[in-house]
């Protein structure tokens, strides 16, 4: 069958692999119809994001682990409501049990987790085996719009970690698409949303979710007017969905006294903080990874309330077959491209 596999770092072709192994007990296997692809999957392609040397070699790698398909085979002992033909996403995560994290009911901050698409095979392939326990069904969502059940599982952790809650003013610094998912479960609890980014087109997709703007490129600093927009005191809660620095530094600034600030944004940079911050505005600063079951399933709810939404963001869509190409694309284009999908269908 075909797949597409990251050789090394910087080379991903189309190839043919073979079938799947023979399904374990309470493993169901998945023919995965759309997959998106998003900033984890470049990093993992560049090589800038390394796996752990005791999970094994990091290539080669099937990636893909923003996925929606149906289930074609069951293996012994699976849960009921799980039947051949039910679309399903998938939750990428399963973890370890046994750590700390495991032992206190954190398990998708587990340190020796296992992702589908980063640390085993993932959906860019015309089949593979999931355990039942990582599959949610979907109804009768579009599988492209389904694949946003991953990314939106992310803002369901962000959103429980901040704490958001209805009438509050909450401001999403950077607008791809965990910004927009951000915003989106954000608005869904009831939380009055302000997203920041220097890209006019990805604020515009905000507005058409409802969250009001504002556009880095035209202010010199933003931390009075993010200020003033709530209220003059400071947003209770900001999430940083840009993994940089300066805006980190911003959303510790900019956030009320006792607020909440999530760091969701990937990077591997080092950030400077003023003491004094902590010590006069006792603020609870957050980090926010993947997220656990019951988050998942929220996310799966959000993306079938919000359909409409979602199709919004689905800018680029391609066949199996090109996606190395519009990964290439999708990598060197990040002001045009919102969210690829690859049809493996
Ligand atoms: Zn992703
Ligand atoms: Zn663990």
């Amino acid at each position: 069958m075909r797949a597409i596999v990251t050789r090394s770092a910087g080379s991903m072709e189309l190839t043919d692999v073979p079938e799947p192994r023979e399904l374990a007990s309470g493993e169901v296997l998945v023919r995965p119809e759309a997959v998106g692809v998003c900033g984890s999957d470049y990093h993992f392609l560049t090589g800038e994001l390394v796996t752990p040397e005791a999970f094994g070699p990091q290539y080669p790698r099937i990636q893909g682990h923003e996925v929606a398909g149906t289930i074609e085979a069951l293996g012994p002992d699976c849960p009921a409501g799980l039947d051949v033909g039910v679309r399903v996403a998938v939750w990428p995560l399963s973890s370890c049990g046994t750590c700390y994290a495991c032992r206190i009911g954190r398990r998708n901050a587990c340190p020796n987790f296992r992702l589908v698409g980063v640390h085993v095979d993932g959906a860019l392939q015309e089949r593979f085996p999931v355990p039942a326990s990582q599959v949610f069904p979907v109804g009768d969502l579009e599988p492209q719009v389904a694949a946003f059940c991953e990314p939106t599982s992310i803002a369901v952790q962000a959103a429980d970690r901040g704490r958001i809650a209805a009438g509050e003013p909450v401001a999403v610094l950077g607008a791809g698409p965990i910004g927009q998912a951000v915003a989106l479960v954000a608005g869904e609890r009831g939380a009055k949303v302000l997203m920041t980014d220097l890209v006019a087109g990805r604020l515009a997709l905000g507005r058409a979710a409802g969250a009001e703007t504002l556009d880095l490129s035209e202010h010199e600093d933003v931390v009075p007017l993010v200020r003033e927009w709530a209220g003059g005191e400071g947003p209770p809660v900001v999430i940083d969905c840009t993994g940089e620095p300066a805006a980190i530094r911003s959303a510790v600034e900019m956030i009320s006294p006792a607020g909440r600030v999530v760091v969701v944004g990937i990077s591997h940079k080092e950030l400077s903080l003023n003491v004094s911050w902590f010590t006069e505005k006792e603020p609870d600063i957050l980090g926010s990874t993947v997220c656990g079951a019951a988050q998942f399933a929220e996310a799966v709810r959000v993306v079938q309330r919000k359909q409409a939404v979602v199709r919004r963001l689905l800018t680029h869509e391609r066949p199996l077959e090109q996606a190395p190409d519009a990964i290439a694309h999708a990598m060197s284009h990040p002001a045009e491209v919102m969210k690829l999908i690859i049809r493996t269908g």
